[in-house]
């Protein structure tokens, strides 16, 4: 493990020695510019005992970076989570004139989705400290996660939820033993969180601040592994990697992770990272030339993970440290996009998670990205999260009768296919 020395504030520098703040920097939010604070190390220290080719000995997960992280593998809340793989994705990457295009694939995560990483982090620092009660505010693969390490844990966790999300998620949420609770809308839910924090000293996973300032600072450390299991797997830093963005917590600290690596003097450069969303908070601010975000106009989404109008600071300061783009999405192209992934190589991943491809397709047509460099996208969760909303836009499954003549009359009247495939060789794909 890595030696926490305090916490800084990403906006205004100031450092603290209270491990414990949850809600971001105090002098940041008395200007009201709520503000998150970041984990800060011994970097000299750390440069003197690891070096990343020490990780490849460590476990298949994420806690084989542990020497960058605030707990150590040996007490690590884990179930195997991270070194998720890097899949190269032809096929799209064709169809979107890309050279050469990578996803990193979360959904293959213990509760199928990115959250895990801040989970896992967060709840073995919890449990270090010797906390009683885990907190979060959910309706998603942020509460399946807190649950499922709470569950691991043997630490009880209090959920509040809202009563409007899709069944898969209730059933994930509700099935590791959590006390799940419905309030009336989400800020309810979170200052609920807040309340319980404040009052009787319980641990939050997840945001619960508003205006946000992002999640747990120890758990956003555990999002840092993206990077460097990214070198790992690409050998080098990519140039551009594109993530969907809410509040940002993976975003940054995938950001960390890199910058990190660049300090310590174990890479010479960080990727450009650039920011998908659906409501555009960030390409506002950016637009604007704002230092803070401000809310945007919303409405429905089928992009329920990342379906946010407000964004933080933190995802800000990412953007202009990388000269990142930001671009906004809307639903039919989160569907076309779902689609695409799926037919075209195998994936099937939430809507909200496609939201990087979307972007990469944006940023390419606005000349964000060259299409002849390399891009990560960076792919959240699973698409079993929410089936109901693919099928919705699928035509319903057509009947035969019980003989080949019916089963091909149907081929070629439903999918224009006369039963007669084509071979198709290795090299098809055009990654070669
Ligand atoms: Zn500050």
């Amino acid at each position: 493990m890595a030696e926490v020395v305090g916490l800084r504030c990403i906006r205004c520098q100031a450092e603290y020695t209270d491990l414990g703040l949850v809600k971001g920097c105090p002098a940041c939010l008395s200007r009201g510019l709520p503000t998150n604070v970041a984990v800060e190390y011994d970097y000299d220290r750390i440069r003197r005992s690891f070096h990343p080719r020490d990780a490849l000995a460590g476990p298949m997960s994420m806690w084989r970076y542990s020497d960058l992280l605030p707990v150590p593998e040996t007490s690590a809340v884990t179930m195997g989570e991270g070194m998720t793989p890097l899949v190269p994705v032809p096929r799209l990457a064709k169809r979107l004139g890309l050279r050469e295009l990578y996803v990193k694939d979360e959904s293959r995560n213990p509760t199928s989705s990115f959250k895990d990483r801040l989970a896992s982090c967060a709840i073995s620092v919890a449990r270090e400290r010797g906390a009683r009660v885990i907190t979060g505010s959910s309706s998603g693969n942020a509460g399946a996660a807190t649950a499922a390490f709470s569950a691991r844990a043997g630490l009880p966790c209090v959920m509040f939820t809202t009563q409007q999300f899709p069944q898969a998620m209730k059933a994930q949420m509700a099935v590791y033993g959590t006390k799940l609770l419905a309030a009336p809308t989400v800020p309810d839910r979170w200052r609920l969180v807040e309340a319980g924090v404040d009052q009787l000293g319980w641990f939050p996973v997840t945001v619960f601040v508003y205006p946000l300032v992002g999640s747990n600072p120890y758990g956003i450390e555990g999002y840092k592994t993206i990077a460097y299991e990214l070198v790992e797997q690409l050998g080098h830093v990519p140039p551009h990697v594109v993530f969907p963005v809410g509040a940002g917590d993976a975003f940054f600290g995938a950001w960390k992770g890199f910058d990190e690596y660049r300090q310590l003097g174990y890479t010479d450069s960080v990727p450009r990272m650039h920011a998908a969303e659906i409501f555009g908070p960030l390409e506002n601010a950016i637009s604007q030339g704002l230092d803070h975000v401000e809310e945007t106009e919303s409405g429905p989404t089928v992009a329920i993970s990342v379906g946010l109008n407000m964004s933080t600071y933190q995802a800000l300061h990412v953007l202009r440290a990388t000269h990142g783009a930001a671009r906004s999405a809307d639903d039919q192209e989160l569907i076309d996009m779902q689609i695409a992934l799926a037919s075209d190589e195998g994936m099937y991943l939430e809507a909200s998670s496609v939201l990087s491809l979307v972007g990469v397709q944006k940023m390419v047509a606005a000349g964000d990205i060259d299409p002849a460099q390399a891009v990560v996208a960076f792919l959240t969760s699973s698409g079993l999260k929410d089936p109901e909303m693919t099928l919705s836009h699928m035509n319903p499954i057509p009947t035969c009768d019980a003989n080949l003549e019916s089963a091909l009359q149907v081929l070629r009247d439903s999918y224009h296919f006369d039963g007669r495939g084509v071979a198709v060789g290795p090299d098809l794909g055009g990654d070669s």
